[in-house]
């Protein structure tokens, strides 16, 4: 049912398969687009293709374009021919940039296995059955903005060093961010830090602890971070929120994601604080599969699902979005990557193109 609002959505397919998949991953929001409101849908260079047309990254047209719509889909950047420019004007550095000048400080990254692809985690399947737990990590402070930073010459030796740094103020928006999400999810929050060492994330405890006095129907647990990496792999379903900084999130998302299987089938959401994100695949632009019609494209897909819950409030739709995939993962659709290397003959191996189109279909036949 359509809800007569209007949203604007500035997508940005990028490189590589970022520059394939899109147009496919479009056509899904194009089929449920009749009960979302109207969509004003801009397209925008991006990456590596920018740089060839216009010499930069990201052009401060789409960098202004982007503070203005509701949302950012993003395909992805980079390839060979871009890798030898400076680091200033690599293709990545149109992603950190726009992340960091919409200030999209929480990154949400959902490890969620679908029943059908339960082979393609290295884990033992009853570890991974029906995981789900979201890493709520903080994006846009820590060790990876820090200052001071560098490497300098100190008594004829090399010495580099960063700078690891919260204030309380950093920590209580991210800790918000996590708890909110956990009151629409199962309602447990597990903060992680290495308090026991780092007095920078003694503090990240102290306020998470604060926080929570708001939340009190969430319920909090604090983890070591050694300890979390190891628990990840042990027993992942005891997890609902996982909450942690920049240096922590970046490790344990990745740990996480090798628990459901491929990378071909994750999605990620940056946030800020007025609801605006940057919706994206964790994958980046695979130039060694680029234009074969090969390339996985249901975490963009996800992606779109998460883009619909987070910022266009629409939970209902991303939730038909999401069981779509996992109706055509049921039915059997297979991409190269997700495709075990001994076949039973039930699965089918398709395209980029045709396992989107199974996806529309699945759409189709659950339409409201
Ligand atoms: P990658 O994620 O592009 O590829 C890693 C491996 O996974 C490759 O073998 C690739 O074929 C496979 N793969 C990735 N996505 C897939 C999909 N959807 N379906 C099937 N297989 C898939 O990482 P990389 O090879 O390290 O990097 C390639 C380029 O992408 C580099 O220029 C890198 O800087 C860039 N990159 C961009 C982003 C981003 O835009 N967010 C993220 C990571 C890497």
């Amino acid at each position: 049912m359509a809800t007569g609002k209007r949203w604007q959505i500035l997508v940005l397919p990028g490189d590589g398969i970022g520059a394939e998949i899109m147009p496919q991953a479009l056509r899904v929001l194009e089929a449920v687009s009749s009960e979302i409101g109207t969509l004003d849908i801009l397209t925008h260079d991006f990456g590596g293709v920018s740089i060839d047309r216009y010499g930069v990254p990201m052009t401060e047209e789409t960098l202004q374009q982007a503070m203005r719509v509701d949302a950012v889909l993003l395909g992805a950047v980079g390839g060979p021919q871009w890798d030898d420019l400076p680091m200033e004007k690599k293709p990545e550095k149109a992603l950190l940039n726009l992340r960091s000048a919409l200030d999209c400080f929480a990154n949400l990254r959902p490890a969620l296995t679908f029943t059908a692809l339960i082979d393609a985690s290295t884990l033992k399947p009853e570890i991974v059955s029906e995981l789900d737990v979201l890493i709520v990590r903080e994006l846009t402070g820590g060790i990876y903005f820090g200052t001071p930073r560098g490497v300098e010459l100190q008594n004829n030796r090399r010495r580099g060093f960063n700078t690891l740094e919260y204030d309380e103020t950093e920590i209580e928006r991210i800790a918000r961010v996590g708890f909110d999400l956990a009151r629409k999810r199962r309602g447990k929050v597990c903060s992680v830090d290495k308090a026991n060492v780092l007095e920078v994330t003694q503090l990240w405890r102290d306020v998470v602890t604060e926080v929570h006095q708001s939340y009190e129907d969430v319920e909090l647990s604090h983890m070591y971070v050694d300890n979390a990496a190891m628990q990840l792999v042990r027993w992942p379903k005891q997890f609902d929120v996982i909450l942690t900084g920049n240096m922590f999130g970046d490790i344990l998302s990745d740990t996480a994601a090798m628990l459901t299987g491929s990378i071909g089938m994750l999605p990620s959401a940056s946030i800020n604080a007025r609801g605006q994100g940057i919706y994206e695949p964790v994958h980046g632009s695979a130039p060694d599969i680029a234009g074969k019609n090969i390339a996985n494209p249901l975490a963009t897909i996800l992606s779109i699902a998460m883009m619909f819950r987070y910022s266009l409030n629409q939970p209902s739709v991303a939730n038909r979005v999401e069981f779509a995939v996992g109706d055509v993962l049921s039915q059997g659709y297979r991409t190269a990557d997700i495709m075990p290397p001994k076949p039973s003959e039930t699965l089918q191996l398709v395209g980029t193109r045709e396992i989107v189109d199974s996806v529309i279909a699945c759409l189709k036949e659950t339409e409201i």
